[in-house]
């Protein structure tokens, strides 16, 4: 027989191979792709166990933890689809400032067992996402214009390779294979079976600011944000989200919300960093304006996820841009002219000027980050808008320095995400650690 896990290998035709392929993607849009088997490993010698087997029988190998990759990366036609989202455990040391967890621990969990013990970490900001993929393609979450993308604070992995072979990964072993994992997401080529990560200790204030504008609002919102990026303070992340409705806040009509976490040692300098925000010119307008409220991760987490439901069939593109805002605002234009109705929305993130960032595959960003997320319910809908994001992406195309491999669709529209020296090491990395191209790459690139 084989060494795959009793009753959690799942091949084409079996009983439960439709189960379990479609129980690895969040999105409800499942890839009409098929590996030839599923396999779901429980620890870290499973893993090891289903790469030998894969290796043995030629498998190429597509790796899942939280299933929240929008482009279903892990799902390819042929190979196995390993689903690692059981190891989930965290062992946290307090004292040490320090944690290791496995790649499916979700980033809220993860943020709520710090919580407990007032530590901190830059988790994402949605529930369901998992730190494996998160992880891997740099991680935009809490406090992450102070704290830097969350793989800064990746201390060290462990790892199974292409041969089988458990590695502790870190600065001073295999620190190729250790820059590679640090920004190389959905084309890493090794299995991580557990993270070491640095804590922080939790900030003493979490606080937001809320803004609801109209739609006509516009034209005076973007120009505003684009020309505060380098005096805004980075512990504040301006988001602004446009939306059809904004049926959270009792808007039935299109509107742009800026919600905007803040953390702080002390409630006066959480007010003072969100200050600049009152600038706004079309303050006069706005149909709801709190300047500063303290609130809590339970409380933003909840709130973010009214954008983001379940059960829901979802596109996304992006793109950095450094681009002056009136090159930006034809393409914005359109994208909010061509808006799907809620809960797709558009998201426009403050993040750089940024800091010199450690020597990592990830290599690439800027200050301003443009997000499209079309989402749907009816299948019925697929043609009509799931293009949405990606036409409009690539419509400003000309703007962008790059994509975030958050949320990447390379599948449709390949775009650089690392830095064409970063690429090249990269591809000399995996042609050291996976010569038989074992696991699959991204699923585009330039
Ligand atoms: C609702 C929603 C909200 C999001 N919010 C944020 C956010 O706030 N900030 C942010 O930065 N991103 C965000 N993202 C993007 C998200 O971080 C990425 O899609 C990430 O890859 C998801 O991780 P995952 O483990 O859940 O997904 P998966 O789909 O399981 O993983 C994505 C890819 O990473 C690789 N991978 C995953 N686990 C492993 C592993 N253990 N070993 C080797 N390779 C692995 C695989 O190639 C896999 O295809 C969001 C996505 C969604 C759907």
């Amino acid at each position: 027989m084989h060494d795959l896990p009793s009753g959690r290998h799942f091949f084409r035709g079996d009983d439960g191979y439709q189960q379990a392929r479609a129980a690895t993607v969040w999105n409800a849009r499942t890839p009409q792709r098929y590996p030839d088997v599923v396999v779901q490993a429980a620890d870290a010698d499973e893993v090891v166990a289903a790469v030998r087997y894969a290796r043995r029988h030629d498998l190429r190998i597509g790796v899942r933890s939280g299933g929240h990759s929008w482009a279903g990366n892990h799902v390819r036609d042929g190979g196995m689809l390993l689903d690692v989202s059981r190891l989930d455990e965290v062992a946290i040391d307090a004292d040490g400032l320090r944690a290791v967890a496995g790649p499916g621990i979700g980033g809220s969990v993860l943020a709520g067992r710090l919580g407990e013990q007032d530590l901190f970490f830059p988790a994402g900001h949605c529930k369901g996402v998992c730190i494996g993929g998160y992880l891997l393609q740099g991680g935009y979450g809490w406090n992450s214009r102070v704290l830097g993308p969350a793989c800064e604070s990746v201390l060290g992995l462990d790892v199974v390779t292409a041969d089988g072979e458990r590695l502790h990964i870190d600065a001073e072993h295999h620190p190729d294979l250790y820059w590679a994992a640090r920004g190389s997401g959905p084309g890493f080529f090794a299995v991580v079976t557990a993270f070491h990560l640095k804590l922080y200790p939790r900030p003493p204030v979490c606080g937001s600011s809320l803004y609801v504008y109209p739609m006509a609002a516009a034209e005076e919102i973007y120009p505003w944000a684009r020309s505060i990026s380098a005096e805004l303070d980075r512990r504040v992340e301006l988001q602004i989200a446009a939306s059809q409705s904004v049926p959270g806040m009792g808007l039935d009509t299109p509107g742009i919300v800026f919600a905007s976490p803040v953390f702080a040692d002390t409630e006066q300098e959480a007010v003072d960093a969100l200050a600049l925000l009152e600038s706004c010119p079309a303050r006069a307008s706005a149909i709801v304006a709190i300047p500063y409220a303290p609130t809590d991760l339970d409380t933003w987490y909840a709130g973010i996820m009214s954008n983001y439901p379940s059960g829901y069939r979802y596109t996304a593109d992006n793109i950095w841009t450094s681009a002056p805002a009136e090159e930006l605002m034809p393409g914005i234009r359109g994208i909010l002219d061509t808006m799907p109705p809620h809960p797709a929305h558009f998201l426009w993130l403050n993040w750089g000027p940024s800091p010199q960032r450690q020597d990592m595959a990830y290599s690439l960003e800027d200050e301003i980050y443009l997000a499209l997320y079309g989402v749907w319910q009816d299948p019925a809908d697929d043609d009509t808008y799931g293009d949405w994001a990606r036409s409009n992406m690539a419509a400003m195309a000309h703007l962008q320095t790059g994509i975030q491999l958050a949320d990447e669709n390379l599948g449709q529209r390949p775009a650089p995400f690392a830095s064409a020296e970063a690429m090249a090491r990269l591809d000399r990395v995996r042609a050291s650690y996976d010569p038989d191209g074992r696991f699959h790459t991204w699923m585009g690139r330039v």
